[in-house]
């Protein structure tokens, strides 16, 4: 089994470089995928269920249509009408959202206390979709996966149960793995020209990015423990914004962005 695992890799890495690799949108980056799309997609849709399972699902109207007005607008300019696009807001005081491979997004009832329009949710929202279509959730399962195959070579023994132990939580949770930062990057940008083109003013990203890095010293949130830190991110987005700006003028929907009325909103965040 390890043998036959080893050639499959090996085959993927001299298709890989007589192919060039597979390319992330947006960007120049080529990279090794170990993972198909179809695969992907079947471990997105398997942490989707059990999240469905284990969470509590908001059945508030107004961030449920905030979501999929804004969900909807930024998929429909993703450039995948294959995916099959789900949209869920789930109670929890944990400012968290996410969109697994193959289109299930996920967003935490308190993330909407740092969105005070559909611009600013349409940033966070699109960073999460820009993960999804770059695939970094298959990059991260097929670097655990180098990383396994690695070890097991290097060891004397060909601990052939050990290496599919590994083989098997790395390609069950790997869709659930922290990005890196360079993952994170990159979603920033591409997240920040997927809400231009679906007509939100980029510029808003800094306005949310601002008053979510304020609370980056808080314990509480979970989500920017994985994420880069809030100068930084920033840093990054201005640099890429004229390039956005270009997208948001030639965007059809220019000027997208319902402003929440303050009342609505309070309203509808859990007490
Ligand atoms: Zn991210």
């Amino acid at each position: 089994m390890l043998k036959t695992i080893l050639r499959l890799l090996l085959l993927g890495i001299t298709v890989c470089l007589a192919s060039g690799c597979h390319t992330v949108p947006y960007s120049d980056r080529t990279r090794f995928l170990a993972t198909s799309e179809s695969e992907e997609a079947r471990m997105g849709l398997d942490a989707w269920n059990e999240v469905l399972q284990s969470e509590k699902v908001s059945s508030d109207p107004f961030l449920n249509h905030a979501l999929k007005r804004v969900g909807g607008a930024i998929a429909a300019v993703s450039g995948r009408s294959d995916f099959n696009w789900e949209f869920k807001v789930f109670d929890s005081e944990t400012a968290n959202a996410y969109c697994l491979p193959g289109g299930k997004v996920g967003v935490y009832t308190a993330l909407y206390r740092y969105t005070a329009n559909d611009a600013e949710l349409a940033t966070v929202v699109s960073h999460e979709i820009a993960h999804a279509i770059c695939r970094h959730g298959g990059e991260r399962v097929s670097q655990n996966l180098l990383q396994t195959l690695g070890a097991a070579l290097l060891s004397t023994a060909t601990d052939s149960e050990a290496v599919m132990v590994a083989y098997g939580a790395a390609t069950q949770y790997g869709a659930l793995l922290p990005f890196s930062r360079k993952h994170e990057s990159e979603a920033d940008y591409v997240g920040l020209l997927l809400m231009a083109k679906a007509g939100y003013d980029p510029r808003q990203s800094i306005a949310f990015w601002r008053k979510f890095g304020d609370q980056e010293s808080s314990k509480l949130m979970e989500y920017v423990s994985t994420h880069p830190h809030g100068t930084t991110r920033i840093e990054g987005l201005q640099e890429k914004m004229p390039e956005a700006l270009k997208l948001y003028e030639q965007s059809p929907r220019k000027g997208l962005g319902t402003v929440y009325s303050q009342k609505d909103l309070s309203a509808a965040l859990p007490r």
